[in-house]
């Protein structure tokens, strides 16, 4: 569809005439629309370059109409040294798609990715001490573009992105560093062509509640620990003071029965008799004369020893 530029230039040179010029825009080729720059350039090489074969006249044209930024300067100007370098004849294809009205490239642009972090952020700390941006998007060729860098909090670091529209990241929006939450804030970014040197933020913030969180959290914790502490000391102290207490409720039951072993003999009966001065239990041989039934504690009290014989 439409004309040909090579062809296009090789036809005007050849016929050398200026009316080709009209019968060119008079078929409103999309492509090649001749505008007077270029038709200066074209006019220009065939002016400059008379004596040379055709052909070669319509290279150099061509690569004026190529380079037309830089050549038409040069003709303008009427006395230019050379013309513009000569190219090989390039084939048909590849010369369609540089247009004359495409008059730059799209240019990749240089970006500088910055990472800025709030002051409680803990510099000493081996984690804080590098984030991982993401570069995501899609560039204008229609290429998806993920990219991804570390970048030490407070620097930056340089990319190059093709013309397209990107998203700038922290690959984790919300990190925990020392106790505290920080939360990540990047940007969209438009690569626009111009070759434009461009910058990007990423943002973390402390995250106040989300910190609060955390401490409360923790002194909650705490307060557990201590309670749980206490509670255990507590089961000990009734523990001991259980112990403590049967040890005493023993120690006055050994009593108590020692007390009614010692009631138990004090009422013991023994026996005495009219002339002695000892108690006897029954049977003894020395109750033979005479025998009265006391009790012990009353015989000892009226100062009755144990009979040597029977005790
Ligand atoms: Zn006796």
């Amino acid at each position: 569809m439409g004309l040909n530029l090579w062809q296009t230039v090789k036809s005007l040179v050849m016929r050398n005439d200026a009316e080709a010029f009209d019968e060119v825009e008079s078929d409103q080729d999309p492509v090649l629309e001749l505008d007077d720059d270029v038709r200066t350039v074209i006019t220009g090489a065939m002016e400059h370059a008379k004596g040379f074969s055709p052909k070669v006249i319509a290279s150099w044209a061509l690569g004026g109409v190529l380079a037309l930024s830089v050549v038409t300067s040069a003709f303008a100007g009427g006395s230019p040294a050379t013309p513009p370098n000569a190219p090989e004849p390039p084939s048909p294809a590849p010369v369609v798609q540089a247009a004359p009205e495409s008059e730059e490239e799209p240019q990749a642009s240089d970006v500088r990715v910055s990472v800025v972090v709030s002051e409680q952020w803990p510099m000493e700390d081996a984690e804080a001490a590098s984030v991982v941006v993401e570069v995501t998007g899609t560039a204008d060729d229609g290429e998806e573009v993920a990219q991804s860098v570390s970048v030490v909090p407070g620097s930056s670091r340089a990319l190059i992105l093709e013309p397209g529209a990107y998203s700038v990241a922290a690959k984790t929006s919300e990190v925990t560093l020392a106790d505290m939450v920080f939360v990540a804030s990047g940007q969209t970014l438009a690569v626009d062509g111009s070759g434009d040197d461009l910058s990007a933020t990423v943002t973390f913030v402390l995250d106040e509640a989300k910190t609060q969180e955390i401490a409360d959290a923790k002194a909650e914790a705490q307060r557990a620990a201590e309670e749980e502490a206490a509670r255990q000391a507590e089961v000990e102290r009734q523990a001991a003071e259980e112990a403590e207490r049967q040890a005493t409720e023993a120690e006055a039951a050994r009593q108590a029965r020692a007390a009614a072993a010692e009631a138990q003999r004090n009422e013991q009966t023994v026996y005495i008799t009219d002339t002695g001065s000892k108690y006897h239990n029954a049977g003894c041989r020395h109750l033979k004369e005479s025998k009265h039934a006391i009790s012990l504690s009353e015989a000892q009290a009226r100062g009755y020893e144990p009979c040597k014989h029977c005790h």
